[in-house]
């Protein structure tokens, strides 16, 4: 099977949401429920709680990354974090290109592909945000728009450097909204992104990159999301924060 050939991610991103003692907790309540887990864990945390959270998941399956991280190795970027800096306290994964940063912090495609570029550098995991705007689903652009996004943040990255690259696919109008997509809406999409991957990279290269959807993920409809052959896993906001819930989802990729 297809799938097989790439690792299944779940990865929870938990905006700008808990303190460090609250991401501590909310670890430790994690902690045994996704311990037999079947796929990569990820929780994507503030930059303040790196440090609570590293230690609460030292000597488990839980990866811990963050939610954006700079081009630049260092300089002048008052407010600004390095990719390097992340790594250097023991952070593997950080998300790109996040629509959330892009609407309201500028994010643009160009500068997504600057990061990317920065935090491979770093040698961390991207997991890098591509979706539509409803208005660009409506105008039936939506292959056309994670297209462009997809391909202006992998100029320059390597077949080789595709194995640090997870794609998630977040529709816009269904990120924090309790809208879903359908999942053949997901899959129809991720096996668009696969087939620009195959062109780009070659088919076999394509079809060991992780895949995954986000966009209103939850405890009830992930089994179904996640068993389309193109949803490799899921990036998860809300329901990331509540533990039995994201237990729930990791569960349902196995
Ligand atoms: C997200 O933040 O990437 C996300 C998908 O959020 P939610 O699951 O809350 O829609």
């Amino acid at each position: 099977m297809q799938k097989d050939l790439r690792p299944a991610v779940i990865a929870g991103n938990w905006k700008m949401n808990l303190t460090p003692a609250a991401a501590a907790a909310l670890i430790a309540e994690v902690r045994p429920l996704v311990a037999d887990a079947a796929c990569t864990v990820v929780f994507c945390v503030p930059f303040v709680d790196l440090a609570a959270a590293l230690e609460a998941a030292a000597g488990s399956n839980i990866k811990i990354g963050a939610q954006n991280c700079h081009w630049a190795t260092d300089g002048a970027y008052t407010g600004e974090v390095a990719a390097g800096m992340l790594r250097e306290i023991g952070v593997e994964y950080v998300i790109v290109g996040h629509s959330e940063r892009r609407t309201l912090f500028g994010d643009t495609n160009e500068t997504v592909a600057q990061r990317t570029r920065a935090a491979l550098d770093a040698g961390l995991t991207v997991i890098l945000c591509v979706g539509e705007y409803l208005e660009q689903r409506k105008q039936n652009i939506t292959l056309e728009t994670v297209r462009i996004q997809t391909k202006i943040a992998l100029a320059g990255v390597s077949a080789g450097e595709l194995k640090r690259i997870v794609i998630a696919y977040e529709p816009v109008w269904a990120i924090g909204t309790g809208l879903t997509a359908t999942v053949a809406q997901a899959n129809e999409v991720n096996s668009g992104i696969r087939a620009l991957l195959a062109e780009l990279y070659g088919k076999a290269a394509a079809d060991g990159v992780t895949i995954q959807y986000g966009g209103s993920m939850n405890a009830a409809n992930a089994e179904e999301l996640l068993a389309q052959p193109d949803v490799d896993g899921g990036l998860i906001g809300g329901a990331s924060l509540k533990a039995a819930d994201f237990a729930r989802i990791v569960a349902a990729a196995q």
